[in-house]
């Protein structure tokens, strides 16, 4: 598998370029170049399969001839050392579980896979190489906590002040080492752009060598793919066709979605949930892509004004509307419909669901009643305990909050203030 830039379908790069790389020059994006159909022996037996096997199934067709099997075995056995379950809600109602990794969201897939395939495609002629990230909230820590102790490998992640939860706030600025948190003095979007300034700024590159790792980097996709073969393994016996909603911000978990479909996965219908932050609802509806500044909302990772995977999917669907619309119905819910969902659902069942989940899971239920005799999966993306602030006052218990985040919570913080002015980025990537 070779990659292209969506700004030139001509160009070809290969795995260690397109990761090392994380953008091309050109200002695009690295998009696989051809996307093998599974074959259907491997869905006539999937149900058997566990996570593992599914990742290494999938990721040897998408890295066919580009990494060795025994290779990816490895780099999934480690990465995926946690559950991936697929539970019970509601009637027909099930939530894709992708927060049992380290930092309990689902950027653990995409971060910790991109960590050990970049430590394995480096050699030592590559120099140092610094991954630059910009975070909303949950990429950071994933990313942070993926590359944390890899030798000769630096972290740098920017995050907006006051913008991320408590919680969030410790789990980028607590783990030291060859991680290094920048408070941004601005809000996502700025980080964003403060990233993509480096990454255009040849000066910088020739001094500094950068690669991303936000979802922008094809590595951090890849296994975000893997996930949605998981789903129909689990749900396979139900047959009824499935519907998968997506909490989305900047698209890249949608992405793999989209990608699994491609490979021929078998999903009745995406949903794409937004929360205020929808500029991807009004393109659905309009066929108008508007980029806005974001708003705060308390589902903060998805919230993106301008989504960074927006292009890969126009990309996937050759700028065609109407055959995205067909697969994709958008969704937005408010703060106060998002509350109301985590208390209704938690009062029903006793399930908690996180804000970005509960968004999801909002749209799935819009869909479900234009779409009988289907069966829903909504991706919950986050431990619910991550945003406790925001769930504890509307259920009547305690939230329970896992091991892990306990002792974090009690860590100080480290990090190093800067304004959203480029110029003071880049000096500091110069100076160190
Ligand atoms: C990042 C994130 C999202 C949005 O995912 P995208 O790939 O950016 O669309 C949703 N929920 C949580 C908890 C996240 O961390």
């Amino acid at each position: 598998m070779n990659f292209y830039s969506t700004k030139n379908p001509g160009t070809n790069y290969s795995l260690k370029e397109a990761v090392l790389q994380g953008l091309p020059d050109d200002n695009g994006l690295f998009m696989p170049d051809h996307l093998q159909v599974m074959p259907d022996s491997f869905y006539h037996s999937i149900e058997q399969l566990s996570f593992i096997e599914i990742a290494n199934a999938v990721g040897q067709v998408i890295l066919k001839d580009s990494l060795e099997p025994a290779i990816l075995n490895q780099i999934v056995t480690e990465v995926f050392d946690f559950e991936v379950p697929v539970n019970l809600v509601a009637k027909d109602i099930y939530c894709l579980e992708l927060f049992h990794g380290p930092t309990l969201a689902f950027k653990d897939f995409g971060a910790r896979f991109m960590a050990r395939l970049l430590a394995h495609l480096l050699d030592d002629e590559d120099g140092r190489p610094c991954i630059l990230v910009a975070t909303s909230g949950d990429t950071g820590s994933a990313v942070a906590q993926g590359f944390y102790q890899v030798p000769g490998i630096d972290v740098v992640i920017l995050y907006p002040s006051g913008k991320v939860s408590e919680i969030q706030e410790k789990q980028l600025t607590t783990i030291g080492g060859n991680v290094t948190a920048l408070e941004i003095d601005g809000n996502f979007d700025d980080c964003q752009r403060l990233v993509k300034s480096a990454f255009l700024d040849q000066d910088l590159k020739s001094n500094r060598r950068l690669t991303s790792a936000n979802s922008i980097n094809i590595a951090r996709l890849i296994p975000q793919s893997f996930y949605y073969f998981q789903v129909f393994a689990r749900l396979k016996h139900l047959n009824k066709p499935i519907i998968c909603s997506v909490p989305s911000g900047n698209f890249g978990n949608l992405m793999g979605g989209l990608l699994a479909k491609r490979m021929g996965l078998p999903i009745h219908q995406f949903i794409a949930a937004n929360n205020a932050n929808r500029v991807f609802y009004d393109y659905l509806q309009t066929g108008e892509f508007q980029a806005k500044p974001s708003v705060a909302t308390i589902s903060n990772a998805m919230d993106v004004g301008n989504p960074s995977n927006f292009e890969r999917v126009m990309d996937l669907y050759n700028n065609d509307w109407e055959s995205l619309a067909e697969l994709v119905k958008g969704y937005t819910f408010n703060d106060s419909e998002t509350r109301k969902a985590i208390s209704r659902v938690y009062q029903e069942s006793g399930y908690l669901m996180d804000p970005h989940g509960a968004v999801a899971y909002l749209g799935l239920g819009e869909s479900l009643k234009d779409n009988p005799n289907t069966v829903g999966v909504f991706l919950g993306t986050a431990h619910p305990a991550k945003f406790f602030e925001v769930v504890k006052p509307l259920i009547p218990d305690e939230v329970e909050i896992p091991e892990r985040l306990e002792s974090i919570i009690s860590r100080q913080k480290q990090s190093i203030k800067l304004s959203s002015d480029y110029r003071e980025l880049k000096q500091y990537l110069l100076s160190k």
